[in-house]
């Protein structure tokens, strides 16, 4: 075998490794005085983003979603519901039944890479090909049927019905669609299709839906917050707040607020608690410079977060005798899924910490080498389920209200093991003693929560839509 010369720290004892590791992770321990900070600033810029005159240059746009009333139990009907920008694209047919009963049928398509980077054209052609080809599976292809689209991006909406993209985030990036209304994009691609005919009643970003379909059943709730691909948050807020409705003398008292938090940072607000790992994420995206909170939080990023301290400590010997494999020096090869799957072994148990590390071609491990991956991970998570956390409390204190639902999801808070947990520690401690609060799993906000917004929107004349 060929002699590489050992990393500076190969020689290093159990616990001097230990303690270089911990010291390695420091940084992505978030201080009380910190989240303090964050804390102030998240409200300074949910302020920002909703006064008109500051709106423009604000991190947090805190857009306008033109839903103003929570469904009542009544909302009835058939309807279909597009679901973009998630982990898949989903095409959902919903039967809004008896009170809280419904009946859902949906199909996952792929987006392909190409796609996902391409024109806008091909995309929403894409789009409308899986829809019609839905709608013939499930024999509505000649209904005209009211159509709600969760479309998981930054809007700004010009109504329930009218929404222009103002940048693209997470995977996508299609040329010829950011200052474009998106639901005319749809229209004409299923115009240019001319099969199938729809009436899309809502346009609208997936927290909402998720904060929809919690309220559905739970009036309390007035928060929705997504942990998954991407992190994002909204909440109900009075009128008077929201400068940049101009129909707030419409007799309604309160609107949804899509805050858009995961743009967080992009006027250097996080630099305070950013990371080299952090930059260097933020360096290979392909949106340098953007949605640097949701960087720190969001299941795209996660897995990777991990992957580059670990590939540190092994470059310094400190991991695995400094063995490194190809996979681990891939960039996006260390799933976020993985994360999760390591903290799920019983403590001092690491079956499935030992699985991955198999699957990153990593089989020399040590228990103690697998005790410091479980470390790194548990940092990385543990900071954004506090970040998280953070604007979550924020806007509780900001909402005042004597208890308060947050209907949650996302793949990133359903599949930790400690997401959950770590959240409500983390929110009890820091909003005000005497409100109280609970996070309530979402049942697939972004497919039904499009539904209601829709069966609402068209409430009053639902009969039309039995
Ligand atoms: C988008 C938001 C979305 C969030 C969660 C972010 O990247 O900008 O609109 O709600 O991801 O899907
Ligand atoms: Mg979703």
């Amino acid at each position: 075998q060929p002699q590489t010369p050992l990393p500076p720290h190969a020689n290093a004892s159990i616990a001097e490794k230990r303690k270089m590791v911990h010291e390695l992770c420091q940084q992505l321990i978030l201080t009380d005085e910190q989240i303090r900070e964050l804390n102030y600033r998240i409200l300074h810029e949910i302020k920002r983003g909703l006064n008109k005159d500051t709106h423009a240059k604000a991190d947090v746009k805190c857009f306008t979603t033109y839903v103003q009333d929570l469904p009542n139990g009544n909302e009835r009907g058939k309807f279909l519901a597009l679901d973009l920008g998630g982990t898949n694209f989903r095409v959902l047919l919903i039967h809004l039944k008896e009170e809280h009963d419904f009946q859902m049928e949906s199909r996952i398509y792929a987006i392909p890479q190409h796609i996902m980077i391409g024109t806008g054209q091909q995309l929403f052609d894409h789009i409308a090909e899986c829809l019609a080809s839905f709608m013939s599976e499930h024999n509505v292809y000649k209904e005209r049927l009211p159509l709600g689209f969760t479309f998981s991006f930054p809007l700004q909406q010009l109504g329930l019905t009218r929404g222009v993209l103002s940048t693209w985030t997470k995977g996508f990036n299609c040329s010829g669609v950011v200052g474009e209304d998106v639901v005319q994009l749809l229209k004409d691609a299923i115009a240019r299709r001319g099969d199938v005919q729809i009436e899309i009643c809502a346009i609208l970003n997936d927290t909402t839906g998720t904060l929809m379909s919690c309220a559905w059943k739970n009036h309390n709730c007035k928060i929705g917050l997504i942990v998954g691909t991407g992190s994002n948050a909204c909440y109900v807020e009075r009128v008077e707040e929201c400068e940049l409705f101009e129909g707030a003398d419409n007799g309604k008292s309160h609107m949804l607020i899509n805050t858009e938090w995961g743009a967080l940072g992009n006027n250097g607000m996080l630099n305070f608690l950013r990371t080299e790992f952090d930059d260097e994420i933020d360096r290979h995206s392909i949106n340098p410079g953007r949605q640097l909170f949701e960087k720190m939080i969001s299941g795209m990023y996660m897995g990777e977060l991990v992957r580059l301290v670990i590939v540190k400590l092994v470059k310094a010997g400190i991991l695995f005798k400094g063995q490194d494999s190809d996979v681990l020096m891939t960039r996006g090869q260390f799933f976020t899924k993985y994360v999760s799957e390591i903290e799920a072994d019983e403590p001092g148990n690491f079956t499935n910490c030992r699985m991955v590390l198999d699957e990153l071609g990593l089989n020399d491990a040590t228990d103690e080498d697998c005790a410091n991956v479980r470390y790194v991970c548990e940092c990385v998570s543990k900071r954004a389920a506090h970040l998280v956390s953070c604007g979550i409390a924020t806007l509780i204190n900001k909402m005042d209200e004597k208890h308060l639902t947050v209907g949650v999801d996302g793949s990133v808070y359903r599949f930790h093991p400690k997401f959950h947990s770590l959240m409500v520690e983390k929110i009890t401690e820091l909003i005000k003693p005497d409100i109280s609060f609970d996070l309530m799993l979402s049942e697939d906000g972004s497919g039904r929560g499009a539904a209601l917004v829709a069966a609402v929107a068209c409430r009053e004349d639902n009969i039309k839509t039995k």
